[in-house]
This record gives structure tokens, sequence and C-alpha cells, in this order.
């Protein structure tokens, strides 16, 4: 817990969030400025500043971040239609929020579901 990250805020309670999932390491809310009809972060309870900032203890919850975004994608319906799954890293890599988010973004309109 970071006291000045809105992240550890949010997952703390102290600030509001839309969660979507509530897991034992990874917590999921969606974006309060989305870019497409959805549009989800997927997170670390562990305060991690980004990418380059994994160590080698943390494998199991970024492997867990991503089994979540699948899992998400499915119950949102977006799956077959698909998404994207991006991490922004730093400043220059369009990172805002220095707490380790994964975005799931998806939810357009796929003309004949190809
Ligand atoms: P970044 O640019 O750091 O990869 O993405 C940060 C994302 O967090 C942005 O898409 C932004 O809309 C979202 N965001 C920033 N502050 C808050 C907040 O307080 N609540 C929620 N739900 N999303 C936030
Ligand atoms: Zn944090």
């Amino acid at each position: 817990m970071e006291k000045d990250c809105v992240f550890c805020q949010i997952i703390q309670g102290e600030k509001s969030g839309d969660f979507i999932y509530r897991g034992d390491s990874v917590v999921a809310f969606n974006d309060r400025n989305p870019q497409a009809p959805v549009h989800i972060l997927i997170l670390p309870i562990k305060h991690i500043r980004s990418v380059n900032d994994f160590i080698d203890e943390d494998r199991t919850v970024v492997a867990e971040m991503f089994i979540r975004a699948k899992e998400i994608a499915l119950e949102m319906g977006i799956a077959r239609s698909g998404y994207k799954l991006v991490f922004n890293v730093e400043r220059g890599g369009g990172q805002y929020v220095f707490h380790l988010h994964l975005h799931l973004i998806g939810g357009w309109v796929v003309k004949n579901g190809q």
C-alpha cells in the first residue's frame, strides 16, 4: 500500500471503484474514462510501479493477471469478438498511474463475427 497511489486507495476502499473482480492477489475494476465499450483495469493488490519493477517473486501474480483478463473477457462476452491487453510502461509508454495495471479493452462491433 502506497498512501499517495490512487489504485492502492481504490483497493483499500478509501476511494470508490466499480469492481468487476476481487481476488486474493488481483483485482479488476472499470476504467473511469473508458476508451471502448469494455475497458477494465486488472491489477495486483501488491503495489508494483510498472512492468520494469516486476521481480521474480511476482511471477505468480503476473500470471494471475493474464488468467483473470481472459476469464473476464469471456464473462463480458467479448472473447470471440476480440480485445486488446495493454501495459503502458512509464511516461514515454503512456503510463500515468504508477501502480501496475493491465488494460482489457474491447467490445467493438465486429461485422459478420469475422
Ligand atoms: P495508464 O495511462 O497509466 O496506463 O492508465 C491509467 C488508467 O487509469 C487510465 O485509463 C485512466 O482513465 C484510469 N484511471 C485513472 N484514475 C482512475 C480512477 O481514479 N479510477 C478509475 N476507475 N480509473 C482511473
Ligand atoms: Zn498502488
